[in-house]
């Protein structure tokens, strides 16, 4: 977690109030808050709720919103999710009026936000800033008192399709830009936040959350499910705002014309008054001054840095005191004197230790370990030779930020870490133009400037999730970061002066090479980190989580035990992912729980097994075991590759008398459907080997559907598992449930490799399966996988569909 600067604005019309008192300073505060970590947790939540009156929250990340709040529900809400993890949902009392509310007073779309901040006032009232995260529809009010609960689900929008609401989304930016320009309330802060929106819908919300309007059409915004239906409605609404501002503006002018005779003569004497004041000012800023040249003289900087200090003090010296330059300049000098340019923190290049230091902090991981040393050892030998950034590829949680952390732990180095998941704009990562208002450097140099010294060991984190879009492609900028050739004289629009980050050891993250700019990919050595087995985790967490969580919870060995069998059970039925980080927060849960029974005076030590598992967390979320509880025919589980491992998904077809269609559904995309029509025309021609009746294919209408979640699924490596599923379907015999499969089809029936083998290998021992029917062509692959999975599954290495066929389906088809 990392403590930023964050700009907080609030609503333009103060009356409108973002709280159930009123707020009363409009203006931008600058406040250094806790910004909460990425997770909003499970999509189904159980939240405290907060109700608020005359406003509506907009799930706008990384935008904190003030909230004042007095009643006692509202305190008590806050109060519970202070205690627990800070998230709260945000819902809108219908009648803003009511002071004494029950459940349904409130509407049922609300947002989850992410608390801050909590401050008591003085009078009783509470303020708390808020950054509201996602849309949720609560389906149920669990109490009432002391505070709301709800029961909801996260509130996903309709899917629509890209190009029309990314075309609204740049009208609107456009429309939105003229609203900031004209308004005198509406600080720049707001359009930059536009402006860098994620996506359409992330634009939609900053435009509504800084519209003033009355706030049930706020709600209705924020109830909206498509995204183009919200789009066109603020489209009205932004019109409208325009021409009132406009008209406003031209109104106000005439109005000065006729009072400015009459003031004339009380501008003449105001105007002496400012002078006299100025002369004051004149001092404040002549003493700012000297202090930036002071810290310029104590600090050592290099000769170009210097220079232009010195020409921007003398600048600020020359100013009309008042000038809004000042500010600029100033801010501009502090960020080049706060920047490292000389301090460095002494390599330790110490093999050995660096060793130790991997070996106390993970566990396992033995090849990624050796490829880190083999590498720390290359810099040790040729210091000054440029070597490739090391880039670690694997799932979420399997450890990249935390190796990481301890690669600059074993060389004594600082380690800083910047997300690009979801920078698409060049700017973001270089810098605006000092001529924008607000501006900044970019997410390079802001890093540098957390670091401290010139050379940190640097993540960049998520890039396989940078995106690309009509502001600029970030990956350019991202090259010179990581070319040797260019990095000693890095370029940010806002410094203007070249910075020297070659001393900088960089390391990349990401979930998947998949879709990474190639010119990337050869700048780097990848390193995989695929996933671990149950042993690993069981393991990972008996010596590495439970012990760092138990001490951060301030508890000690004694007070919680967690036997094998129990961390198992969690590991089995509470989480399902291929790293670790579900496993820490269930285990971070058992010992927030255990903690709070010790407080409220529970007796001494307690040892989990696995029966008491539920009593800590609750229900299991997931059912161990294979993926079908019964053989069925026409349903083959295939495994695919994800962002966030490899996944089982059902493949699933149903034939109906007809005349040969086929329809597909579950958000297949164009390679898919061509697969199975490739698995049709196979079967068709092999009809009699598999003992189906060729005519089946022309009375028979075909239908695949792979559900899951409404996640678009595309690739040819479910071509066997579509062709199973087929085949069965056809034949009537069921295929077993213990298996899964992945492999292209060729309309031969030849099966061709595939890739993130180790990936599903590892999701398949993780559901239990037993047998796994993969490529030939992979088999060399199987040396990476971990014994354990090597040992708990039968591989069966297919050439053909044939050999597929008779691993899968069960009886024969004689
Ligand atoms: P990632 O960056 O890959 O998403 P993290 O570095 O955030 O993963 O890891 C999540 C948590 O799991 C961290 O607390 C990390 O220390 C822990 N962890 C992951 N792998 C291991 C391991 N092999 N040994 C010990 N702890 C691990």
């Amino acid at each position: 977690m990392s403590s930023e600067e964050e700009k907080v604005w609030l609503p333009s019309d103060p009356d409108r109030g973002y709280s159930e008192n009123q707020f009363e300073e409009a203006e931008i505060i600058n406040v250094d808050v806790e910004i909460g970590d990425d997770d909003d947790g499970p999509d189904a939540v159980d939240l405290p709720v907060l109700p608020v009156r005359g406003t509506v929250l907009f799930p706008v990340r990384e935008v904190m919103s003030p909230l004042l709040v007095s009643r006692d529900v509202s305190i008590a809400a806050i109060e519970a999710a202070m205690a627990g993890d800070k998230r709260i949902l945000v819902v809108a009392q219908q009648d803003p009026d009511r002071e004494s509310i029950t459940a349904d007073d409130l509407f049922t779309v609300g947002t989850q936000a992410h608390v801050a901040r909590m401050l008591k006032l003085p009078d009783g009232t509470t303020s708390v800033l808020v950054e509201g995260r996602r849309r949720i529809r609560v389906h149920e009010f669990l109490q009432e008192r002391p505070y709301f609960r709800g029961r909801g689900s996260v509130f996903s929008d309709s899917p629509e399709p890209a190009p029309a609401t990314e075309t609204m989304s740049s009208g609107m930016l456009r429309l939105f830009k003229k609203v900031v320009d004209l308004s005198e309330h509406l600080p720049e802060d707001v359009y930059i936040r536009a402006m860098n929106a994620e996506s359409p819908s992330v634009l939609a919300d900053v435009v509504a959350s800084s519209m003033d309007i009355p706030f049930l059409q706020l709600q209705e915004l924020l109830e909206l499910e498509q995204v183009s239906e919200r789009l066109q409605r603020l489209h009205e609404i932004v019109v409208n705002e325009i021409q009132l501002l406009e008209t406003g503006k031209s109104i106000e002018s005439k109005i000065n014309a006729k009072v400015e005779k009459a003031q004339h003569t009380y501008v003449l004497k105001e105007q002496m008054k400012a002078i006299t004041k100025e002369i004051g000012e004149t001092d404040l800023a002549a003493r700012e001054a000297q202090e930036l040249a002071d810290r310029l003289e104590q600090g050592s900087y290099p000769p170009a840095v210097k220079e232009r200090v010195t020409k921007e003090i003398d600048r600020l010296n020359s100013m009309p005191p008042g000038a809004p330059e000042i500010n600029v300049i100033r801010n501009y000098v502090e960020w080049i004197l706060d920047l490292p340019w000389k301090k460095r923190t002494r390599d330790r290049l110490d093999i050995a230790t660096a060793e130790q230091v991997l070996n106390d902090s993970h566990f396992g991981l033995e090849p990624v370990k050796e490829r880190i040393l083999e590498y720390l050892s290359v810099r040790k030998l040729a210091r000054r030779m440029r070597s490739p950034v090391l880039c670690l590829v694997g799932p979420p949680g399997v450890g990249k930020t935390s190796l990481g952390q301890a690669i600059a732990d074993s060389m004594g180095r600082k380690f800083v870490r910047v997300t690009l998941g979801g920078v698409r704009d060049e700017a973001e990562i270089r810098g605006h133009r000092r001529t924008y208002i607000g501006s900044m450097p970019g997410r390079i140099l802001q890093t540098m400037r957390e670091a401290g010294t010139i050379n940190p060991v640097f993540m960049l984190d998520e890039i396989d999730k940078l995106g690309i879009d009509f502001r600029g492609d970030p990956t350019t900028a991202l090259l010179e970061v990581l070319d040797p050739e260019q990095n000693h004289a890095f370029s940010d629009h806002y410094l203007e002066i070249p910075y020297n980050i070659s001393n900088v050891l960089f390391i990349a993250a990401a979930n998947t090479l998949y879709g990474l700019p190639p010119a990337l990919v050869d700048r780097m050595e990848v390193v995989e980190i695929p996933g671990y087995v149950e042993d690993e985790k069981v393991a990972i967490a008996e010596r590495f989580v439970l012990p760092r969580q138990l001490h951060e919870h301030g508890l000690q060995e004694q007070h919680l035990k967690v036997g094998k069998s129990a961390l198992q059970r969690i590991i089995r039925e509470y989480t399902r992912e291929a790293g670790v980080r579900s496993l820490e927060r269930e285990i971070a849960t058992l010992c927030r729980r255990r903690a709070f029974r010790l407080a409220e005076g529970g007796k001494s030590p307690v040892k989990l097994t696995a029966r008491s598992i539920p009593k800590y967390l609750g229900a299991p979320k997931f059912r161990f075991g294979a993926a079908e509880e019964n053989d069925e025919v026409a349903t083959a589980t295939g495994v695919f590759r994800t962002a966030s491992g490899g996944e089982l998904m059902p493949v699933e077809v149903i034939i109906n008398e007809g005349s040969g269609g086929l329809m597909t559904t579950g958000q297949l995309g164009d390679v898919m459907k061509e697969s199975i029509k490739a698995a049709q025309t196979y079967l068709r021609s092999h009809a009699a080997d598999f003992g189906i009746d060729q005519r089946k294919f022309d009375s028979m209408d075909f239908h695949v559907h792979i559900p899951n979640g409404g996640i678009p699924k595309d690739g040819s490596s479910a071509g066997i598992t579509i062709a199973t599923a087929l085949a069965s379907a056809l034949s009537g015999r069921a295929v077993r449930k213990d298996t899964t499969m992945t492999g292209e089809i060729t309309l031969r029936g030849r099966i061709l490799r595939t890739d993130g083998l180790k990936e599903k290998i590892l999701a398949a021992h993780r559901a239990g399966l037993k047998q796994f029917i993969m490529p030939e062509a992979n088999a060399r692959e199987l040396d990476d996988v971990p014994d354990k999975a090597r040992r708990d599954l039968n591989f069966v290495l297919a050439k053909h569909m044939g050999e597929v066929v008779e691993a899968a389906l069960l009886g024969t088809s004689g």
